[in-house]
């Protein structure tokens, strides 16, 4: 066991690496993040920063001796330094896992091997490969970038062989999948953790809703039926056993018609989890740590029905800030903001979770005051000079 007072490295500065760090400190450990960004949002929190790119030789040979063990924030992290790095310290999740995860194709290919049921789907490496993967996937179809791709970016939805050319063009001719648009009820994810020893920690399935491709919102506990919940968890456990998988580990599914498809593996806690860090009595970022150390991992029991909000970039607008009393003002809401110095379109800056008695309570809370945020943005737009709209992202129905 890894205990603390203990040094644990985290690849990636960003807002999971930033609550991962808060969430070893607190504990005891001491915290080393590699990141190129001098103002990564974890960078803020944790012991010490290595400012430098995630191939830096330097960097890696400093962490590897110095940390007990490694973890990572996000799954493009070069397997070459998951393999430096496990030469000299332990690193969890392993190399094998992440460049699974890393790479739609291998992704994909794993779920279809192991009997894990997908969206039908074909890998796209040659224009032979699209004008088959057309005829075999069918329309309307997704061409999404094999690597590299995250929240709707790096995909494009295509209706026709030639709008499948114009696709692949615009994404250089990378290799992609091509997989069949999912009509679906609604998407649910299972968060999980799994130690070294095989033992494994399920939180409750979470509900998912996305906008423009983004996570928006997430409900727990998730509203499907028992039997596609017990389902979602039995694969998600399976596939984490595939893996051999150590750490916390996320799996999104689609559900249509009450059956399950998965859609992705994120070998890393996962936006669809931050739930956890008030309405679970272990949050994500608490388990990662207890997983990699090898402590025996923490109770996943939801104490309260929760909605999380993602606070994108959208609702900054030039000099504006959203305005933090609508959100203070809630005695059941908690707010997490990741010290993210820009805002951007799209850009994760924080989250908020609302707490209540019921989920429709919670429900009809949160999507209040998403409202009231994105009116506030919309003025505060429509008062500046250089006014770009909201996308529609951030306005609810
Ligand atoms: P991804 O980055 O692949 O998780 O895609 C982001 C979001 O786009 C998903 O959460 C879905 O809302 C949507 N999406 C992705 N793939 C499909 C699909 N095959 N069919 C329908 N919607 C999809």
């Amino acid at each position: 066991m890894i205990l603390p007072g203990a040094t644990l490295g985290i690849l990636g500065g960003g807002q999971l690496g930033r609550m991962f760090t808060v969430a070893a400190s607190n504990m005891g450990y001491r915290t080393i993040v590699l990141d190129p960004d001098p103002h990564s949002p974890a960078s803020q929190f944790a012991t010490e920063h290595l400012c430098a790119d995630f191939q830096d030789a330097k960097a890696i040979d400093s962490m590897a001796k110095r940390c007990d063990a490694v973890t990572t924030e996000f799954e493009n992290v070069p397997a070459a330094t998951l393999q430096a790095l496990a030469a000299a310290c332990t690193v969890r999740p392993g190399a094998h896992a992440v460049a699974i995860a890393q790479n739609r194709i291998l992704e994909k290919t794993f779920l279809l091997d192991n009997g894990f049921p997908t969206a039908r789907f074909a890998a796209i490496r040659t224009p032979e490969d699209l004008e088959a993967g057309l005829r075999t996937v069918g329309t309307p179809a997704l061409l999404k970038v094999a690597r590299h791709g995250y929240d709707g970016k790096g995909q494009t939805r295509v209706a026709s062989l030639e709008d499948a050319n114009a696709a692949w063009r615009e994404m250089r001719h990378e290799p992609c999948v091509l997989e069949s648009q999912v009509t679906f009820e609604t998407e649910v994810s299972v968060l999980l953790a799994r130690g070294a020893d095989g033992a494994v920690a399920v939180y409750p399935v979470a509900e998912n809703k996305h906008r423009n491709g983004i996570l928006d919102m997430t409900l727990v506990p998730a509203r499907v039926s028992e039997a596609c919940a017990h389902d979602a968890v039995a694969m998600a456990t399976r596939i984490a056993a595939r893996l051999d998988y150590i750490g916390v580990l996320a799996v999104e599914f689609f559900v249509v018609n009450d059956v399950l498809l998965v859609n992705e593996i994120a070998p890393r806690p996962h936006n669809s989890g931050h739930y956890t860090l008030d309405a679970c009595v272990t949050s994500q970022f608490e388990q990662q740590v207890r997983a990699i150390c090898g402590l025996p991992l923490g109770d996943t029991r939801l104490l309260t029905p929760v909605v999380m909000v993602n606070l994108l970039g959208d609702l900054w607008h030039n000099e504006h800030t959203p305005p933090w009393q609508i959100l203070l003002d809630h005695a059941n809401l908690k707010l997490h903001l990741y010290g993210k110095r820009e805002a951007r379109s799209g850009r994760k800056m924080g989250h908020y979770n609302v707490l209540a008695p019921t989920l429709d309570a919670a429900y009809a809370q949160a999507r209040s005051i998403l409202q009231e945020l994105a009116q506030s943005a919309r003025v505060a737009g429509s008062a500046g000079t250089d006014h770009h709209p909201l996308p529609s992202g951030n306005v609810l129905p």
